[in-house]
C-alpha cells in the first residue's frame, strides 16, 4: 500500500466518470451499452466557437496569459452576465477556470476554515459534497424531495444555517433534477439567508444551466435580488450551454474583486491559466448570433426529449419522473422497482463494507448496466451523506430519441427481470463494480 495523505480519504469522485470503464467492459463482451450517464450535450460544438479557435491559433494564442483570464473575456462575460442579471459587474470581479468545476473546490478553499458548514442541495452536483471534508469543512446535506419538486424549501434551508455556517450551494436549475426556481422562490430563500447569515457567509449559486430551460422559463439568479449581490458567488460556464465540454471554459463572478484576486492566487499556483486561444472563442461564444440560434435549438431538442424520456418511463412499472423545468436530465424515483426486485432486502442483508458503499438503487444500476446494457447513474452518485433510504436513477437525456426509447426499454426488462437479477447478484461479480 502507497503511504498517501489521510485527506486523500476525504475527497469523492463523479460518478459519471467512474462509469467509464465499467461500459467498457461490458462493450468488450460485445454487448452494446445505451449510454445515458454523462452530462454532456450531444450537439457539435456551434460553428463560429470553431472557426475562432483556429483563428486563435492562427493567430499565435498559445502563450501564457492572464491568470484570472483575459481581459477581453473577463470584460465580455461581465457584459453578457450583467445584462442577464439586471445590474453592472466590474470585469475585475471575474474569473475564468478552466470549465465550471473549479470553481467549486477553490471557492470551498477560499472561504472556509476546518470546522466551518457548508451547505448543499442533495441530490446536488457531486462535486459540492465531495470537496467539503477535503478542506476539512464540514458537509451539510439540504434533502430535496420529489414531492415538492425538488425546490429548496426555505424553512429546511433556515433550520440547518448555524453560527458556523460559511457557505451556501444553491443550483437552478438543477443537475440531476432539473428542479429550477423562480424569481419569488429565490427571494423567500434570500430572506432567510439575509435574515440568518452573517454578510460574510458566501452563497455559491451555480447557474451552469442556466440556458437550458423550457416551457417557456426565463432564468432567475439569486444575485439579481441586490439583498443578496453582495454575498453571491455566481458560477456558470461555457461546456452545457454551447455543447464545449472539451473546451474547459467556465468562470465565477465574485462579489467584489479582492475575492476575485484570492482566486487568481489560486490560479496561479494551480495552473497559471486557461489557453488564450479556447478564451478567444469563448468571447466569440458569448457574442456571435448564429451560436445563440444553436443553443436555442439545442434547448427545443432537449424539451421535446424530455416529454419523449417521460412519456416513455410512464410504461415503466415502479418508475415515477417529476417534470424538469431546465437542464438535460430526468430524475424518476424507482423504490417501487426496487421493493418488487426484493432488493431492499438484499441490500440490507449485505456485509457492512458493501452496504455502507451501496444502496438497492445501486444495485439496480449495475445490473442494469451489466445485464440489461443501459448507463445511467443512481441517487448515490448526487451527494451519500443522508441518502440512505433514497431511490432515484439519473437519465441524461443527451442521446437521441431512438437511443433514448431503447434505454428506456432495457431499464424496463431490467425492472422485470427477477431470475436475472438474481443471478447476477449470485455470481457476486458486481462487488468487484462498486
Ligand atoms: N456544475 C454543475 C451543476 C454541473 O452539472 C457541472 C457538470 O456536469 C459542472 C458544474 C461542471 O461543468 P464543467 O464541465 O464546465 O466543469
Amino acid at each position: 500500500m502507497v503511504w498517501l495523505a489521510a485527506r486523500n480519504r476525504q475527497i469523492d469522485t463523479e460518478n459519471a466518470f467512474r462509469v467509464g470503464p465499467l461500459i467498457a467492459a461490458v462493450e468488450a463482451r460485445g454487448q452494446s451499452v445505451v449510454k445515458l450517464n454523462f452530462g454532456e450535450p450531444d450537439f457539435p460544438l456551434p460553428v463560429d466557437i470553431r472557426e475562432a479557435i483556429k483563428a486563435a491559433l492562427d493567430a499565435g494564442a498559445t502563450r501564457y496569459c492572464d491568470p484570472q483570464g483575459t481581459l477581453s473575456l473577463r470584460t465580455a462575460i461581465a457584459e453578457h452576465a450583467g445584462c442577464r442579471r439586471g445590474f453592472e459587474i466590474d470585469p475585475a470581479c471575474v474569473v475564468v477556470f478552466p470549465g465550471g468545476k473549479p470553481a467549486i473546490g477553490l471557492s470551498q478553499q477560499v472561504y472556509c476554515d476546518p470546522g466551518d458548514e457548508v451547505i448543499y442541495p442533495s441530490p446536488g452536483f457531486p462535486i459540492y459534497e465531495s470537496f467539503i471534508r477535503y478542506v476539512g469543512a464540514v458537509p451539510v446535506p439540504l434533502h430535496l424531495n420529489a414531492e415538492t419538486g425538488f425546490s429548496v424549501d426555505p424553512d429546511a434551508l433556515e433550520a440547518l444555517i448555524t453560527p458556523r455556517t460559511r457557505m451556501v450551494f444553491l443550483n437552478f436549475p438543477s443537475n440531476p433534477t432539473g428542479g429550477v426556481a423562480s424569481r419569488a422562490h429565490l427571494e423567500a430563500l434570500a430572506a432567510v439567508i439575509e435574515a440568518k447569515c452573517g454578510p460574510d457567509v458566501r452563497v455559491f449559486s451555480d447557474e451552469i444551466y442556466e440556458d437550458i430551460l423550457f416551457d417557456g422559463a426565463e432564468h432567475a439568479s439569486i444575485a439579481s435580488l441586490p439583498s443578496l449581490r453582495s454575498r453571491t458567488v455566481i458560477a456558470s460556464g461555457f461546456s452545457k450551454t454551447f455543447a464545449w465540454t472539451g473546451g474547459r471554459v467556465g468562470y465565477a463572478i465574485l462579489p467584489n474583486a479582492e475575492e476575485a484576486a484570492c482566486f487568481r492566487q489560486l490560479n496561479i499556483n494551480y495552473f497559471s491559466c486557461v489557453p488564450a486561444y479556447n478564451q478567444a472563442a469563448a468571447e466569440v461564444a458569448l457574442q456571435a448570433p448564429a451560436v445563440w440560434e444553436a443553443v436555442a435549438a439545442m434547448t427545443r431538442t432537449f424539451e421535446g426529449r424530455r416529454d419523449t424520456v417521460l412519456a416513455a418511463l410512464d410504461s415503466v412499472p415502479g418508475m415515477h419522473a417529476e417534470t424538469p423545468g431546465g437542464a438535460f436530465y430526468v430524475f424518476p424515483e424507482i423504490s417501487g422497482v426496487c421493493d418488487a426486485l426484493d432488493l431492499v432486502g438484499y441490500h440490507a442483508a449485505l456485509p457492512e463494507p458493501l452496504r455502507a458503499a451501496t444502496a438497492p438503487a445501486s444495485l439496480f444500476q449495475l445490473f442494469a448496466l451489466d445485464v440489461h446494457g443501459v448507463a445511467v447513474l443512481d441517487r448515490r452518485a448526487f451527494g451519500k451523506i443522508g441518502s440512505e433510504g433514497m431511490a432515484f436513477l439519473r437519465l441524461s437525456i443527451a442521446a437521441s430519441d431512438a437511443e433514448l426509447l431503447e434505454g428506456v426499454a432495457r431499464l424496463r426488462n431490467a425492472a422485470t427481470d427477477r431470475e436475472g437479477l438474481n443471478r447476477f447478484l449470485d455470481a457476486g461479480k458486481w462487488q468487484a463494480m462498486v
